[in-house]
């Protein structure tokens, strides 16, 4: 069996699905595992329609109700035109959705208030959407496909709208579900994103999860491959958006793909790798507008060369410097440290320490205010703002000659905040100015990736 996750880009309107499900046949004797996300801007549609819900905005909740089931019923009308009979069944169930959520809504506006699990329930209703019309298109193009839902396997905690996955019930569930949904079928289908606790409430695994429901299934049904469908040629050098002349990756390893989601290439949601890691499964990014392009392999290290291969960054980022004497010689501060971070919640990327001094850094959309009153209490405490951190990534990379050369050349004339240096060898990263970020980054990718010693 294999996974085949299609991102919102790949499912978005009904040229996209139809290369999908053409893509997905030349797959049929590996037994697909189907999973989908919503169609590309629904979920954003469903986050602004909770907060219309929320602020009693009853014009913008019917606006957008409306243009919700529109586009679906459009879809589905599009998609299966000759087939007249699967067609409508699939609009009935758009109906039945859409009129579900139009009762759940409307009740969350009248009270003017939206919990966290009122939120998971709205803003899963996009993947519940377009698989259920993507199954429908599937049948009605002659693959047998079995629908399931993602409730029954992916089990969570109670984190509403970031369930973390609970792996023994997942792998005690799902390999049931998948052989009786492929009992007399082709192909099975179900939702990326969605999930639930152990006793059936709703939760999500948070913003572009469906990457992470596509690894957590293929790890619970021993998948002999992940695939990663989206709209881009593979993961590259750098964020082609950000940096000109990028180069696609044909293979890089399991660690270097974790470094690169987690310090900012948007290719891959961070925990997508960890389940693959657990059974080895290799992990394949492919572009659903380019089939027949290689893609990027993400294959057991042993597989993989050293070298750079790639710098990655995250635009906004505050650093957090604390000063204390106090912590000379004593056991016990970084304890203290780090329990108000774990406490209040918020998470932290890099550190580097010295005898008086800690710097971290934060992504700036977390609220850091508690954070800093706590150690003030105890240290002098320095906050950075507008800060960029770039990472550049690779296996083995402290041990290449002029490395460190070329990705500092270019930062001269820069101002550096810290550095921090893992000590898997896969990741060295720094802070620097917000307003320098976008110069240095293309000069750094120019030396690494663009000139030969
Ligand atoms: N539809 C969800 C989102 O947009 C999950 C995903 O696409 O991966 O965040
Ligand atoms: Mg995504």
């Amino acid at each position: 069996m294999i996974v085949m996750k299609f991102g919102g880009t790949s499912v978005a309107n009904c040229e996209a699905i139809t290369r999908a499900i053409e893509i997905i046949r030349g797959r049929l004797q590996e037994k697909p595992v189907v999973v989908v996300s919503a169609l590309s801007k629904v979920t954003d549609l469903l986050y602004k329609l909770s907060d219309a819900a929320a602020s009693k905005d009853t014009a913008e909740v019917d606006n957008l109700l409306g243009q919700l089931r529109a586009r679906h019923i459009t879809l589905a009308q599009e998609l299966m035109k000759e087939s007249p009979e699967l067609c409508m069944t699939a609009c009935e169930k758009v109906n039945v959705i859409c009129d579900k959520l139009t009762a759940f809504v409307n009740a969350v506006c009248a009270l003017g208030e939206l919990s966290d699990r009122s939120k998971a329930v709205i803003i899963s209703n996009g993947e519940y959407l377009s698989s259920n019309i993507i199954c429908h298109a599937m049948n009605a193009r002659g693959i047998m496909t079995g629908y399931m839902d993602a409730r029954d396997m992916i089990i969570t905690s109670r984190d509403y709208l970031k369930g973390e996955p609970v792996s023994d019930e997942i792998a005690s569930r799902t390999p049931g579900i998948v052989e009786k949904a492929f009992k007399g079928n082709d192909a099975v289908i179900t939702q990326g994103f969605v999930s639930a606790t152990a006793d059936g409430e709703p939760t999500v695994l948070g913003r572009g999860g469906s990457d992470y429901s596509a690894s957590l299934i293929g790890m619970a049904i021993d998948a002999s491959r992940i695939e990663i469908w989206t709209d881009v040629d593979g993961v590259r050098t750098a964020d082609p958006r950000r940096v000109k002349n990028t180069k696609c990756l044909d293979r890089i390893s399991f660690e270097e793909a974790a470094e690169m989601a987690h310090f900012g290439a948007k290719v891959l949601h961070p925990l997508t790798i960890e389940p693959a890691v657990k059974k080895n499964i290799p992990l394949y990014v492919l572009n659903s507008m380019n089939p027949e392009g290689k893609g990027t392999a993400i294959l057991q290290s042993s597989f993989i060369e050293d070298g750079v291969k790639s710098i990655s960054c995250k635009e906004n980022i505050n650093v957090i410097n604390i000063f204390s004497t106090k912590m000379i010689n004593v056991s016990g501060f970084l304890k203290k440290v780090f329990e108000i971070f774990s406490e209040n919640k918020v998470s932290v990327d890099l550190i580097s320490t010295s005898e008086a001094n800690i710097s971290v850094t934060v992504d700036s959309s977390q609220d850091i205010g508690k954070v800093v009153r706590q150690l003030s209490e105890f240290a002098d405490v320095i906050v950075d703002n507008d800060k960029s951190q770039i990472s550049v990534i690779g296996k083995n990379i402290v041990n290449l000659k002029g490395m460190l050369k070329n990705t500092f050349a270019p930062l001269r004339d820069c101002k550096i905040y810290m550095i921090s240096q893992g000590a898997s060898y896969v990741n060295i990263s720094f802070v620097i100015d917000k307003s320098a970020l976008d110069t240095v980054m293309q000069e750094i990718h120019h030396y690494l990736f663009e000139t030969k010693e």
